[in-house]
This record gives structure tokens, sequence and C-alpha cells, in this order.
């Protein structure tokens, strides 16, 4: 078994859900004790914000690049970036290790449009949902056709992220916006909808509305057990 690098507190919210999943994913496969192979670096999360914030990008850039590149000496086999938003940032990220950065949209994006869904609602953060980094990609090279919020509806949702979320607040009135946000899009056209921001889940999931989801943070998980397996001839519980 191959073993993950992760990049994660961005936020701790959403890598411990990381970590739970990757572990249950390898013990469903493998069975009795069997675990992921992890190897993380957990980032204070408030300086990433800051630089967010200023507009620092660049700068981000080279912290992730850094930790990435210790992940590698470390002995991981691929990294993860635990966020939507910092794939902002991912060819920076991928240009400093030789071992591959499993990307998050396009394991979302493959996700969506494999199941044969083509116009997703996009929830995330707000640079996620305005900039053009996620939204491209997802068009370009999935055949997506994605929509967002509007801008009242953008700023609600990247504030219940930032400040419930992250800081490991679910409240029932920030779920209900968050599903009056959907069905605003459902009527617009949605066919599906992106948790793209690894704490929405926390939050809202598939037992809440109709819609199919797709919930990033789970897929970005399962497609890194999957890369740790493959070609290792890992026997699966049932091939056992
Ligand atoms: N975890 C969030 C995401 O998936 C937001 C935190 C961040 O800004 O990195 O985008």
């Amino acid at each position: 078994m191959r073993t993950i690098g992760l990049l994660g507190g961005m936020s701790w919210e959403s890598t411990a859900v990381y970590y739970r999943r990757l572990n249950e994913n390898v013990r469903d496969r493998l069975g009795g004790l069997r675990s992921a192979k992890v190897i993380m670096h957990s980032v204070d999360f408030e300086s990433i914000v800051e630089l967010q914030k200023a507009d620092a990008w660049d700068q981000a850039g080279t912290v992730l690049a850094t930790l990435a590149r210790n992940l590698e000496t470390a002995g991981a086999d691929c990294v993860l970036i635990c966020t939507n938003t910092m794939h902002k940032l991912a060819d920076t990220v991928q240009d400093a290790i030789s071992i591959p950065l499993l990307h998050i949209t396009d394991v979302t994006g493959q996700a969506v449009a494999s199941a044969g869904y083509r116009r997703p609602l996009l929830l995330a953060t707000r640079y996620t949902m305005e900039q053009d980094f996620y939204l491209s990609r997802l068009r370009d090279r999935h055949g997506l056709a994605p929509l967002v919020p509007d801008a009242e509806d953008r700023t609600a949702v990247h504030d219940i992220i930032f400040n419930e979320l992250c800081c490991g607040v679910v409240r029932e009135s920030s779920r209900q916006r968050y599903l009056e946000i959907i069905a605003t899009a459902q009527a617009a056209g949605a066919d599906s909808v992106i948790l793209g921001c690894t704490e929405i889940g926390l939050l809202i999931g598939p037992q809440h509305f109709a819609l199919p989801a797709f919930d990033s943070t789970l897929l970005h998980a399962d497609a890194a057990v999957a890369f740790a397996m493959e070609r290792h001839g890992e026997p699966t519980r049932s091939a056992a």
C-alpha cells in the first residue's frame, strides 16, 4: 500500500473527516486491523487565512510547496491539499514535487460527469465560487456547466464556512439557509450539488435535499485510497 501525504489543517475540522474516511475506506477494503498509511502536515489555519485575506497567494503557494516537498521527503507517494480553495495553488505545489498531486477539482468533476450530470451548483468559499481556477477546470476538463449562487447567497455560504464550520459550529439556521440556496438553484436548472468546500459536509448531505450531492472531501479521500491500492495487488476482503 502506498503512503498518502496530506496538507491539512485548512481547517482541521475537515482534515479530521479526511483522516477518518481514509482509514474507514482501507478497513472496508482490507478488513481486520488494516488502516491507511498517512503522513500529514497540519498548518495553523489562521496564518493561511491571513494570506488569503491579504491576497498574498504567491506567499501561500511558497508555504504549501515547501510543506508538500517535506511530505515527499518524508516518504509520501502522493499529496492531497485538503481544501478546495487552496487548489488555486495546485500548479505551484505540483511543480515543487515529483509525486502526483491528486487534484480535488478533477476527482469531483469526474464524479459529477460520470454520473451523467452537467449543471452542478457549486457551493464553496467566495474564492472558489468567484475566481476562475475551479470553475474553468470543471468546464474545460470535465465538460460541466456549473452554477454559483448570487452575490448575497455567496456571501452567506462563505461566511458560514469561515465563521461557523471551520470553528466547529453547526447551526440549524445555517443548514436551512444552504437548503434555500440549493432550492433556488434547482429552480434555475441545477441538476446536482457540489459540496466544493471541505467543511460543507459537516452541515449538509444527501439526507437533507433531493438533488444528487457530490462531497469533494469524501471523493478526494476515496481517490487517495484508490491510488494507494492501485497496482499493489492488495487483496480486498471479498477477494481474500
Ligand atoms: N476548506 C475550505 C475549502 O475546501 C476552505 C478553507 C480554505 O480557505 O482553505 O475550500
